[in-house]
Order: C-alpha cells, then sequence, then structure tokens
C-alpha cells in the first residue's frame, strides 16, 4: 500500500530543486514578484482525504488552469454546441499564438490554447452578467474553500498587456465567431486567470475529473463522457507545444499555468495540484511537472498494480 504523505515528502524533496532551472513569468509585476522558492503540492483523493506538503495553502494565480474550469461551465451551460466555436485538436505552437487562428478561418485550435479560451469567454460572458464571478463561484463550491477569490492587481495587470489576447479577439470577431465587446470579454478572461488558489483548493476543485463527473457530494458536475472528454484535452493540450511530451512522460491529463501551478487527474484515484512558480520554455512549472511525473508513477503502481 502506498503511503502517499512519505510519497509527498519524497517528491518535494526530489523535485524542488530543480526549480532553479525555469524562469519566474515576467509578463507583469505582479507575478514578476512572486518568491521563486515557493513549493507547494496537494493530493486530494476519491475516498476523502488530503495529503499536502510544502506550500500548499499558500494562494497562486492560476492563471491558464482558469481554462478548465471555464470549459466546465461552458459545458454545462451550452453543452455540445460549444464545439461550434472552439475545436479540439492539439498545437505546436505556444498557448499565445495567433497563427492557427488565421488559418483556421478564426476557429481556435483548442479551449486551452489562449484564443480558444477567449472563445470560450465570449460564449460565457453571453450567458452570465459576471461570468469570472461564476467561475470563482463554481471553485468555491468544488473545493469547500468560500475564500478563494481573483487578485485585483494581477487582473487590472494583465488587462495592461493584453494586446495579443485583443489581437486574437478581434481575428475572430473578423471571422464572425465572437459576440461581445472586445473589451468586455478580455477583462472578464484577465479576471478568471487572476483567480488565486492554493494546492490544495484545486486538487479538491479537479477531484471531481477523477470521479466520473461526480463531485464529494456524488453531484454530477459534467455528464461522465464529458468528464473523460474534458480529460482527453487535457492530455492532448494542456500543456500547449508540449502536451506531447507531458502524455509520455507523466501519462495523464495535465493542466498547467504561468502562475507556476499544474494540475493532474489521476482518474479512479483522485487529483493532484503542484505549485513552484520558475517556468519552462513553454509556460509550464519545471519543478511542478517533474513532481506529478513522480507522483503519477507512484501512484499507477497503487492504482493498476
Ligand atoms: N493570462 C495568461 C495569458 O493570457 C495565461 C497564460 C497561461 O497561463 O498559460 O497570457
Amino acid at each position: 500500500m502506498l503511503d502517499i504523505q512519505e510519497c509527498l515528502e519524497r517528491v518535494t524533496q526530489q523535485a524542488r530543486g530543480l526549480a532553479r532551472q525555469g524562469r519566474v513569468a515576467s509578463y507583469i509585476p505582479a507575478l514578476r514578484h512572486v518568491d521563486p522558492d515557493g513549493f507547494g503540492l496537494a493530493v486530494a483523493t476519491l475516498d476523502g482525504r488530503v495529503y499536502e506538503s510544502g506550500d500548499s495553502r499558500v494562494a497562486f494565480s492560476i492563471q491558464s488552469i482558469s481554462k478548465l474550469f471555464s470549459l466546465v461551465l461552458a459545458y454545462q451551460v451550452a453543452g455540445d454546441s460549444l464545439w461550434e466555436r472552439v475545436g479540439r485538436l492539439p498545437s505546436s505552437n505556444q498557448f499565445n499564438s495567433l497563427i492557427e487562428l488565421e488559418l483556421g478561418s478564426g476557429k481556435p485550435r483548442n479551449p486551452f490554447l489562449n484564443p480558444g479560451a477567449l472563445a470560450i469567454a465570449d460564449l460565457l460572458v453571453s450567458r452570465y452578467t459576471q461570468m469570472e464571478g461564476a467561475i470563482v463561484q463554481l471553485l468555491r463550491e468544488l473545493s469547500g474553500n468560500p475564500g478563494l477569490d481573483y487578485d485585483l492587481q494581477v487582473a487590472g495587470g494583465e488587462f495592461e498587456g493584453a494586446h495579443r489576447n485583443k489581437a486574437a479577439a478581434h481575428l475572430m470577431k473578423s471571422f464572425g465567431n465572437f459576440s461581445n465587446p472586445v473589451d468586455d470579454v478580455i477583462r472578464a478572461y484577465c479576471a478568471q486567470c487572476a483567480i488565486a488558489c492554493s494546492c490544495r483548493d484545486l486538487a479538491l476543485a479537479a477531484l471531481f475529473l477523477a470521479n466520473g463527473g461526480a463531485d464529494r457530494g456524488g453531484k454530477l458536475v459534467l455528464e461522465a463522457r464529458q468528464a473523460q472528454q474534458v480529460c482527453a484535452l487535457m492530455m492532448s493540450s494542456g500543456t500547449y507545444e508540449a502536451s506531447g511530451e507531458t502524455a509520455f512522460t507523466v501519462g495523464l491529463p495535465t493542466k498547467s499555468g504561468v502562475g507556476g501551478g499544474v494540475v493532474t487527474v489521476v482518474p479512479r484515484f483522485g487529483a493532484v495540484c503542484a505549485w513552484s512558480p520558475p517556468l519552462d520554455g513553454s509556460g509550464s512549472s519545471v519543478a511542478g511537472l517533474k513532481a506529478v511525473e513522480l507522483l503519477a508513477i507512484a501512484m499507477q503502481k497503487t492504482v493498476f498494480g
């Protein structure tokens, strides 16, 4: 039987030193000043336990991990019609690239690239008076933490520098794949990226994906097939152009964000979140990815023998 707590302590020892190989996101001051030595790890399991190590309760900017939860919300409100707005193909380009958007006549390749997340945000802005508030609410319910919220300073900094995201939105608008005023959607998208959560919060929030779409109380967040499809997208596109490599090394559905968070789903077992701010060249946490890889190896031995 795997001693998960012992495993977390060992993985923390092994992975946290790798952080110095990466670089902290520097595109806005609020992210540039994050402690590069911060390192947290949490595992929530389907039997109701949570295991933690390091800075597992320190809130960090979830950035692109928010795209996972905006996709969940879009599935809840629009069902399969969301795929009219965005594809589900992997991409070998960076998270904020616009090249394929032009080639794809304004339909982004997947919901985890910035253009895809913006198309989803546009869809949600059409349905909610405050879509970023709806994502915060979903995260509060799933994590059981009523105090989590977005960081206004990060949101403001994101909006100031959101030139590429605005360009992507305008390009989609020119193709007829964007309904709302660009600035309204960008403001909401920047706020969703600026949501602050801890590793504990995110491991608990992602747990339903390991449980066929049902939350801890048994309530369906997504249908089983939709949950499995979200996991498939995490596998094929969750770490951008490095997704093939992550699928090879971690072998499990994984979503990263430039705030240094990494979320991995271990189907029928639990969900993991690692946090370490320094990033690799494709925008994922160096030590965070190594931590989930090491944990995945240990946990899969337990799940599959
Ligand atoms: N706020 C970031 C952006 O839109 C999110 C990118 C990420 O976490 O990969 O540029």
